[in-house]
Protein backbone atom coordinates (compact mmCIF):
# COMPACT_ATOMS: atom_id res chain seq x y z
CA UNK A 1 0.00 0.00 0.00
CA UNK A 2 1.37 3.27 -0.88
CA UNK A 3 -0.30 5.18 2.21
CA UNK A 4 1.22 5.21 5.53
CA UNK A 5 -0.29 3.22 8.11
CA UNK A 6 -0.11 2.88 12.02
CA UNK A 7 3.50 1.24 11.99
CA UNK A 8 4.98 4.03 10.21
CA UNK A 9 3.98 6.31 12.91
CA UNK A 10 5.19 6.72 16.70
CA UNK A 11 2.31 7.16 18.68
CA UNK A 12 3.70 6.16 22.11
CA UNK A 13 2.53 8.61 24.92
CA UNK A 14 0.64 10.86 21.81
CA UNK A 15 -3.02 11.84 22.04
CA UNK A 16 -4.34 9.48 18.81
CA UNK A 17 -7.79 10.51 17.22
CA UNK A 18 -8.63 6.80 15.67
CA UNK A 19 -11.89 7.18 13.06
CA UNK A 20 -13.57 3.61 13.58
CA UNK A 21 -16.73 2.55 11.80
CA UNK A 22 -19.03 1.32 14.56
CA UNK A 23 -22.22 2.24 12.94
CA UNK A 24 -23.77 -1.16 14.02
CA UNK A 25 -27.50 -1.86 13.80
CA UNK A 26 -29.33 -2.11 16.90
CA UNK A 27 -32.37 -4.08 17.67
CA UNK A 28 -35.57 -1.87 17.26
CA UNK A 29 -36.42 -0.26 20.24
CA UNK A 30 -33.69 -1.20 22.45
CA UNK A 31 -30.24 -0.12 22.77
CA UNK A 32 -29.20 -4.25 22.30
CA UNK A 33 -26.30 -4.58 19.59
CA UNK A 34 -27.43 -6.86 16.88
CA UNK A 35 -24.42 -7.41 15.45
CA UNK A 36 -21.02 -6.34 16.58
CA UNK A 37 -19.00 -7.59 14.14
CA UNK A 38 -17.85 -3.71 13.40
CA UNK A 39 -16.95 -3.59 16.56
CA UNK A 40 -14.85 -6.78 16.42
CA UNK A 41 -13.31 -5.77 13.12
CA UNK A 42 -11.29 -2.79 15.04
CA UNK A 43 -9.82 -4.24 17.77
CA UNK A 44 -6.51 -5.12 16.84
CA UNK A 45 -5.88 -1.14 16.27
CA UNK A 46 -7.35 -0.05 19.06
CA UNK A 47 -5.19 -2.95 21.06
CA UNK A 48 -1.86 -1.86 19.06
CA UNK A 49 -2.49 1.62 20.74
CA UNK A 50 -2.83 0.16 24.00
CA UNK A 51 -0.04 -2.06 23.41
CA UNK A 52 1.86 1.17 23.10
CA UNK A 53 0.98 3.50 25.24
CA UNK A 54 -0.99 5.99 22.72
CA UNK A 55 -3.95 8.05 24.55
CA UNK A 56 -7.06 6.72 22.61
CA UNK A 57 -9.46 8.63 21.28
CA UNK A 58 -12.46 7.43 19.42
CA UNK A 59 -14.61 8.67 16.94
CA UNK A 60 -17.44 7.08 15.19
CA UNK A 61 -21.12 7.67 13.82
CA UNK A 62 -23.94 5.62 14.64
CA UNK A 63 -27.64 6.26 12.60
CA UNK A 64 -28.57 9.42 11.12
CA UNK A 65 -29.24 11.92 13.71
CA UNK A 66 -28.92 14.18 10.69
CA UNK A 67 -27.45 16.89 12.83
CA UNK A 68 -29.01 16.84 16.16
CA UNK A 69 -28.85 15.06 19.26
CA UNK A 70 -30.92 11.84 19.09
CA UNK A 71 -30.54 10.40 22.65
CA UNK A 72 -31.39 6.57 20.86
CA UNK A 73 -28.51 7.02 18.78
CA UNK A 74 -26.11 7.30 21.57
CA UNK A 75 -22.75 5.65 21.89
CA UNK A 76 -23.15 3.92 24.68
CA UNK A 77 -24.31 0.68 24.08
CA UNK A 78 -21.13 0.37 21.96
CA UNK A 79 -18.88 1.64 24.56
CA UNK A 80 -19.91 -0.80 26.85
CA UNK A 81 -19.74 -3.42 23.90
CA UNK A 82 -16.23 -2.27 22.91
CA UNK A 83 -15.60 -2.43 26.82
CA UNK A 84 -16.09 -5.81 27.32
CA UNK A 85 -14.14 -6.87 24.04
CA UNK A 86 -11.25 -4.95 25.28
CA UNK A 87 -11.81 -5.73 28.84
CA UNK A 88 -10.73 -2.71 30.37
CA UNK A 89 -12.96 0.34 30.56
CA UNK A 90 -13.41 3.15 27.71
CA UNK A 91 -14.90 6.65 29.08
CA UNK A 92 -17.04 8.32 27.22
CA UNK A 93 -18.34 11.77 27.19
CA UNK A 94 -21.47 13.38 25.97
CA UNK A 95 -20.01 15.20 22.92
CA UNK A 96 -17.17 15.03 20.53
CA UNK A 97 -15.74 18.40 20.25
CA UNK A 98 -15.69 21.15 22.80
CA UNK A 99 -14.61 22.57 26.18
CA UNK A 100 -15.73 19.50 28.41
CA UNK A 101 -14.32 17.29 25.76
CA UNK A 102 -10.90 19.01 26.07
CA UNK A 103 -10.73 18.26 29.57
CA UNK A 104 -11.57 14.77 29.62
CA UNK A 105 -9.26 14.33 26.47
CA UNK A 106 -6.32 16.18 28.71
CA UNK A 107 -6.25 13.44 32.17
CA UNK A 108 -6.12 10.81 29.29
CA UNK A 109 -3.32 8.44 30.52
CA UNK A 110 -1.40 6.23 28.22
CA UNK A 111 -3.25 3.27 27.47
CA UNK A 112 -6.66 4.66 28.38
CA UNK A 113 -9.11 4.88 25.76
CA UNK A 114 -12.11 7.23 25.35
CA UNK A 115 -14.87 7.12 23.29
CA UNK A 116 -16.79 10.10 21.69
CA UNK A 117 -20.29 10.72 21.26
CA UNK A 118 -21.90 10.47 17.50
CA UNK A 119 -20.29 12.36 15.04
CA UNK A 120 -23.05 13.19 13.61
CA UNK A 121 -25.04 15.15 16.44
CA UNK A 122 -23.22 17.63 14.89
CA UNK A 123 -24.36 19.03 11.34
CA UNK A 124 -20.55 19.94 10.59
CA UNK A 125 -19.17 16.32 9.95
CA UNK A 126 -21.36 15.63 7.15
CA UNK A 127 -21.08 18.80 5.67
CA UNK A 128 -17.08 18.74 6.27
CA UNK A 129 -17.08 21.70 7.88
CA UNK A 130 -13.55 23.01 8.34
CA UNK A 131 -14.76 24.37 11.50
CA UNK A 132 -15.57 21.23 12.90
CA UNK A 133 -12.84 19.34 11.45
CA UNK A 134 -10.62 21.75 13.26
CA UNK A 135 -12.43 21.25 16.94
CA UNK A 136 -11.66 17.46 16.60
CA UNK A 137 -8.13 18.05 15.47
CA UNK A 138 -7.76 20.20 18.47
CA UNK A 139 -8.37 16.86 20.90
CA UNK A 140 -5.33 14.90 19.02
CA UNK A 141 -1.81 14.80 17.78
CA UNK A 142 -2.24 12.16 14.90
CA UNK A 143 -5.13 10.98 13.03
CA UNK A 144 -5.50 7.39 12.11
CA UNK A 145 -8.33 6.62 10.02
CA UNK A 146 -9.88 2.58 10.63
CA UNK A 147 -13.40 3.36 9.40
CA UNK A 148 -12.94 1.24 5.78
CA UNK A 149 -17.29 1.46 5.94
CA UNK A 150 -17.18 5.50 6.04
CA UNK A 151 -14.07 5.81 3.65
CA UNK A 152 -16.02 6.66 0.50
CA UNK A 153 -17.57 9.76 1.97
CA UNK A 154 -15.95 13.00 2.62
CA UNK A 155 -17.03 13.64 5.74
CA UNK A 156 -14.93 16.04 8.83
CA UNK A 157 -13.78 13.17 10.43
CA UNK A 158 -12.94 11.15 7.48
CA UNK A 159 -11.30 14.24 5.23
CA UNK A 160 -11.55 17.28 6.54
CA UNK A 161 -9.28 15.95 9.99
CA UNK A 162 -6.37 15.24 7.65
CA UNK A 163 -5.78 18.81 6.83
CA UNK A 164 -4.60 19.24 11.04
CA UNK A 165 -3.05 16.17 11.76
CA UNK A 166 -0.68 13.75 10.47
CA UNK A 167 -2.76 11.12 9.05
CA UNK A 168 -2.29 7.48 8.81
CA UNK A 169 -4.66 4.17 8.32
CA UNK A 170 -5.12 1.67 10.68
CA UNK A 171 -4.98 -2.30 10.53
CA UNK A 172 -8.89 -2.73 9.42
CA UNK A 173 -8.44 -0.18 6.56
CA UNK A 174 -5.15 -1.53 5.61
CA UNK A 175 -6.38 -4.72 5.09
CA UNK A 176 -9.73 -4.09 3.15
CA UNK A 177 -7.41 -2.17 1.07
CA UNK A 178 -5.04 -4.70 0.37
CA UNK A 179 -7.10 -7.75 -0.28
CA UNK A 180 -9.25 -6.03 -2.35
CA UNK A 181 -6.78 -4.05 -4.10
CA UNK A 182 -4.82 -7.28 -4.91
CA UNK A 183 -7.83 -9.00 -5.86
CA UNK A 184 -8.83 -6.29 -8.26
CA UNK A 185 -5.52 -4.89 -9.78
CA UNK A 186 -3.13 -8.91 -9.68
CA UNK A 187 -5.81 -11.50 -9.15
CA UNK A 188 -4.41 -15.04 -9.30
CA UNK A 189 -6.64 -15.95 -12.65
CA UNK A 190 -9.25 -18.27 -13.03
CA UNK A 191 -10.48 -14.81 -11.51
CA UNK A 192 -14.29 -15.09 -11.38
CA UNK A 193 -16.85 -12.23 -10.37
CA UNK A 194 -21.02 -12.62 -9.16
CA UNK A 195 -22.95 -9.68 -9.28
CA UNK A 196 -26.81 -9.65 -7.99
CA UNK A 197 -29.42 -7.72 -6.20
CA UNK A 198 -31.53 -5.60 -6.87
CA UNK A 199 -30.68 -3.12 -9.55
CA UNK A 200 -27.99 -2.82 -12.69
CA UNK A 201 -28.23 1.31 -12.04
CA UNK A 202 -26.03 0.44 -8.93
CA UNK A 203 -23.95 -2.11 -10.30
CA UNK A 204 -23.24 -0.67 -13.67
CA UNK A 205 -19.41 1.32 -12.33
CA UNK A 206 -18.13 -2.15 -10.45
CA UNK A 207 -19.47 -4.35 -13.95
CA UNK A 208 -18.14 -1.73 -16.44
CA UNK A 209 -14.55 -1.86 -13.68
CA UNK A 210 -14.79 -5.62 -13.61
CA UNK A 211 -15.22 -6.79 -16.81
CA UNK A 212 -11.94 -6.43 -18.67
CA UNK A 213 -10.41 -8.29 -15.64
CA UNK A 214 -12.29 -11.03 -14.89
CA UNK A 215 -12.61 -15.08 -16.73
CA UNK A 216 -16.16 -15.56 -16.05
CA UNK A 217 -18.96 -12.93 -15.14
CA UNK A 218 -21.54 -14.55 -13.01
CA UNK A 219 -25.11 -12.58 -12.80
CA UNK A 220 -28.08 -13.45 -10.51
CA UNK A 221 -30.70 -11.41 -8.66
CA UNK A 222 -33.17 -8.64 -9.48
CA UNK A 223 -30.45 -6.79 -11.49
CA UNK A 224 -29.97 -9.96 -14.26
CA UNK A 225 -33.41 -9.35 -14.98
CA UNK A 226 -32.37 -6.38 -17.30
CA UNK A 227 -29.81 -8.37 -18.91
CA UNK A 228 -32.63 -11.34 -19.50
CA UNK A 229 -34.76 -8.72 -21.08
CA UNK A 230 -31.90 -7.59 -23.39
CA UNK A 231 -31.37 -10.90 -24.73
CA UNK A 232 -34.98 -10.88 -25.33
CA UNK A 233 -36.83 -13.24 -22.51
CA UNK A 234 -39.60 -12.25 -20.95
CA UNK A 235 -38.95 -11.76 -17.00
CA UNK A 236 -42.58 -11.17 -15.95
CA UNK A 237 -43.31 -9.05 -13.51
CA UNK A 238 -39.78 -8.22 -12.24
CA UNK A 239 -38.70 -4.68 -12.96
CA UNK A 240 -36.47 -4.24 -15.85
CA UNK A 241 -34.39 -1.36 -16.00
CA UNK A 242 -35.56 -0.25 -19.77
CA UNK A 243 -32.87 3.14 -19.13
CA UNK A 244 -30.69 0.45 -19.24
CA UNK A 245 -31.09 -2.02 -21.76
CA UNK A 246 -28.92 -0.47 -24.01
CA UNK A 247 -25.99 -0.75 -21.46
CA UNK A 248 -27.09 -4.42 -20.77
CA UNK A 249 -26.79 -5.24 -24.35
CA UNK A 250 -23.19 -3.76 -25.18
CA UNK A 251 -22.20 -5.52 -21.62
CA UNK A 252 -23.52 -8.83 -23.17
CA UNK A 253 -22.26 -8.03 -26.61
CA UNK A 254 -18.21 -7.30 -25.48
CA UNK A 255 -18.08 -10.42 -23.28
CA UNK A 256 -17.94 -14.00 -23.77
CA UNK A 257 -17.58 -15.20 -19.94
CA UNK A 258 -20.80 -13.59 -18.93
CA UNK A 259 -23.13 -16.07 -17.05
CA UNK A 260 -26.69 -15.28 -16.62
CA UNK A 261 -29.41 -17.62 -15.26
CA UNK A 262 -30.82 -20.97 -16.53
CA UNK A 263 -33.51 -21.15 -14.43
CA UNK A 264 -35.30 -19.06 -11.62
CA UNK A 265 -38.22 -19.23 -9.05
CA UNK A 266 -41.06 -17.04 -9.20
CA UNK A 267 -43.43 -16.20 -7.57
CA UNK A 268 -46.91 -15.03 -7.76
CA UNK A 269 -46.57 -12.16 -5.47
CA UNK A 270 -43.41 -10.53 -4.40
CA UNK A 271 -44.29 -11.51 -0.74
CA UNK A 272 -42.82 -15.04 1.49
CA UNK A 273 -46.49 -16.92 1.21
CA UNK A 274 -46.80 -15.99 -1.92
CA UNK A 275 -47.56 -19.51 -4.50
CA UNK A 276 -44.57 -20.23 -6.28
CA UNK A 277 -42.91 -22.61 -9.03
CA UNK A 278 -38.97 -22.69 -10.52
CA UNK A 279 -39.37 -22.48 -14.37
CA UNK A 280 -36.38 -22.43 -17.34
CA UNK A 281 -35.41 -18.72 -18.13
CA UNK A 282 -37.79 -19.49 -21.29
CA UNK A 283 -40.96 -19.84 -19.20
CA UNK A 284 -41.34 -17.32 -16.85
CA UNK A 285 -45.23 -16.75 -16.39
CA UNK A 286 -46.71 -13.06 -17.18
CA UNK A 287 -48.37 -12.64 -13.80
CA UNK A 288 -45.19 -13.91 -11.71
CA UNK A 289 -42.11 -11.91 -10.61
CA UNK A 290 -38.48 -13.98 -10.40
CA UNK A 291 -37.33 -13.97 -7.17
CA UNK A 292 -34.48 -16.12 -6.78
CA UNK A 293 -32.31 -18.23 -9.13
CA UNK A 294 -33.06 -22.05 -9.66
CA UNK A 295 -31.26 -25.36 -9.01
CA UNK A 296 -30.11 -25.62 -12.46
CA UNK A 297 -28.40 -22.25 -12.15
CA UNK A 298 -26.89 -22.96 -8.70
CA UNK A 299 -25.11 -26.31 -10.75
CA UNK A 300 -24.01 -23.76 -13.75
CA UNK A 301 -22.67 -21.20 -11.37
CA UNK A 302 -20.68 -23.79 -9.20
CA UNK A 303 -19.41 -25.04 -12.17
CA UNK A 304 -17.85 -22.16 -13.39
CA UNK A 305 -16.86 -21.11 -10.14
CA UNK A 306 -14.79 -24.28 -9.62
CA UNK A 307 -11.29 -24.02 -9.85
CA UNK A 308 -11.63 -20.46 -9.35
CA UNK A 309 -8.60 -19.19 -7.73
CA UNK A 310 -9.89 -15.85 -7.08
CA UNK A 311 -13.32 -14.82 -6.26
CA UNK A 312 -15.53 -11.40 -5.53
CA UNK A 313 -18.78 -11.63 -4.43
CA UNK A 314 -21.21 -8.24 -4.41
CA UNK A 315 -25.19 -8.45 -3.95
CA UNK A 316 -27.76 -11.50 -3.30
CA UNK A 317 -28.78 -13.82 -5.95
CA UNK A 318 -32.50 -13.60 -4.82
CA UNK A 319 -35.11 -11.64 -2.68
CA UNK A 320 -33.32 -13.49 0.12
CA UNK A 321 -35.23 -11.47 3.14
CA UNK A 322 -38.15 -14.10 2.51
CA UNK A 323 -36.98 -17.51 3.32
CA UNK A 324 -38.47 -19.08 0.58
CA UNK A 325 -36.02 -16.90 -2.13
CA UNK A 326 -33.40 -17.15 0.18
CA UNK A 327 -32.18 -20.70 -0.95
CA UNK A 328 -30.06 -19.96 -4.24
CA UNK A 329 -27.87 -16.87 -2.54
CA UNK A 330 -27.48 -19.31 0.71
CA UNK A 331 -26.39 -22.24 -1.72
CA UNK A 332 -23.63 -20.39 -3.80
CA UNK A 333 -22.21 -18.96 -0.53
CA UNK A 334 -22.17 -22.71 0.82
CA UNK A 335 -20.22 -23.17 -2.03
CA UNK A 336 -17.67 -20.54 -2.10
CA UNK A 337 -17.29 -21.33 1.53
CA UNK A 338 -16.12 -25.26 0.54
CA UNK A 339 -13.62 -23.97 -2.33
CA UNK A 340 -10.31 -25.06 -2.00
CA UNK A 341 -7.09 -22.51 -2.63
CA UNK A 342 -9.52 -19.71 -3.73
CA UNK A 343 -9.32 -16.20 -2.46
CA UNK A 344 -13.36 -15.56 -1.81
CA UNK A 345 -14.04 -12.11 -1.14
CA UNK A 346 -17.51 -10.30 -0.33
CA UNK A 347 -18.37 -7.03 -0.73
CA UNK A 348 -21.39 -5.17 -0.31
CA UNK A 349 -24.08 -5.13 3.38
CA UNK A 350 -26.83 -7.31 2.11
CA UNK A 351 -24.65 -9.95 0.35
CA UNK A 352 -22.29 -9.91 4.04
CA UNK A 353 -25.66 -10.40 5.74
CA UNK A 354 -26.30 -13.53 4.35
CA UNK A 355 -22.95 -14.80 4.79
CA UNK A 356 -22.97 -14.23 8.24
CA UNK A 357 -26.78 -15.68 8.36
CA UNK A 358 -25.32 -18.75 7.12
CA UNK A 359 -22.27 -18.74 9.98
CA UNK A 360 -20.05 -18.79 7.05
CA UNK A 361 -17.90 -15.44 7.65
CA UNK A 362 -14.96 -17.25 8.93
CA UNK A 363 -15.10 -19.15 5.81
CA UNK A 364 -14.11 -16.79 3.55
CA UNK A 365 -10.70 -14.83 2.85
CA UNK A 366 -12.94 -11.97 3.60
CA UNK A 367 -16.10 -10.24 4.36
CA UNK A 368 -15.81 -6.35 3.88
CA UNK A 369 -17.06 -4.70 6.54
CA UNK A 370 -18.05 -1.85 4.28
CA UNK A 371 -21.21 -2.12 1.88
CA UNK A 372 -21.11 1.37 -0.07
CA UNK A 373 -17.12 1.91 0.54
CA UNK A 374 -16.54 -1.53 -0.94
CA UNK A 375 -19.32 -0.95 -4.10
CA UNK A 376 -17.35 2.13 -4.64
CA UNK A 377 -13.83 0.40 -4.09
CA UNK A 378 -14.70 -2.35 -7.13
CA UNK A 379 -16.09 0.84 -9.29
CA UNK A 380 -11.77 1.46 -9.44
CA UNK A 381 -12.82 4.74 -8.17
CA UNK A 382 -10.07 6.19 -5.10
CA UNK A 383 -11.83 6.69 -1.95
CA UNK A 384 -11.89 10.50 -0.47
CA UNK A 385 -11.00 9.17 3.21
CA UNK A 386 -7.82 7.32 1.77
CA UNK A 387 -6.56 9.94 -0.52
CA UNK A 388 -6.22 12.15 2.13
CA UNK A 389 -3.77 9.64 4.37
CA UNK A 390 -0.19 10.42 3.72
CA UNK A 391 1.86 8.06 1.30
CA UNK A 392 4.66 6.13 2.15
CA UNK A 393 8.49 7.93 1.41
CA UNK A 394 9.70 6.45 -2.09
P1 LIG B 1 -25.47 -5.51 -1.33
O1 LIG B 1 -25.97 -4.74 -0.15
O2 LIG B 1 -24.84 -6.82 -0.95
O3 LIG B 1 -24.58 -4.67 -2.21
P2 LIG B 1 -27.75 -4.90 -2.92
O4 LIG B 1 -28.08 -3.78 -1.98
O5 LIG B 1 -27.26 -4.54 -4.24
O6 LIG B 1 -26.73 -5.91 -2.22
O7 LIG B 1 -29.01 -5.82 -3.15
C1 LIG B 1 -29.73 -6.41 -2.13
C2 LIG B 1 -31.19 -6.44 -2.46
O8 LIG B 1 -31.43 -7.08 -3.70
C3 LIG B 1 -31.96 -7.25 -1.44
O9 LIG B 1 -32.81 -6.40 -0.74
C4 LIG B 1 -32.73 -8.27 -2.27
O10 LIG B 1 -34.05 -8.47 -1.84
C5 LIG B 1 -32.70 -7.64 -3.64
N1 LIG B 1 -32.92 -8.67 -4.68
C6 LIG B 1 -32.20 -9.75 -4.96
N2 LIG B 1 -32.78 -10.48 -5.93
C7 LIG B 1 -33.91 -9.85 -6.27
C8 LIG B 1 -34.96 -10.12 -7.20
N3 LIG B 1 -34.95 -11.19 -7.99
N4 LIG B 1 -35.98 -9.22 -7.29
C9 LIG B 1 -36.00 -8.13 -6.50
N5 LIG B 1 -35.05 -7.83 -5.60
C10 LIG B 1 -34.02 -8.68 -5.48
MG1 LIG C 1 -27.28 -3.04 -0.11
Amino acid sequence: MQKKTIRDIEVGGKRVLVRVDLNVSLKKESSIIADDARIRAVLPTIEYLIGNKAKVILCSHLGRPGGRVVDELRLTPVSRRLSQLLGQPVMQVGDCIGDEVERVVGRLREGEVLLLENLRFHAGEGENDPAFAQALSHLADIYIDDAFGSAHRAHASIVGVASYLPAVAGFLLEKELKIMGEALNAPIHPFATLIGGAKVSDKIGVLRNILPKVDSLLLGGGMACTFLKAKGYEVGLSLVEEDKLSFARELLEKSTCLLLPLDVVTAQRFETNAPLITVPIAEVPENYYIMDIGPQTIRRFAAELQGSKTVIWNGPMGVYEMPPFAEGTKAIARFLASLKDATTIIGGGSTAEVVEEVGLTLAMTHVSTGGGASLKFLEGETLPGVAVLMDKEK
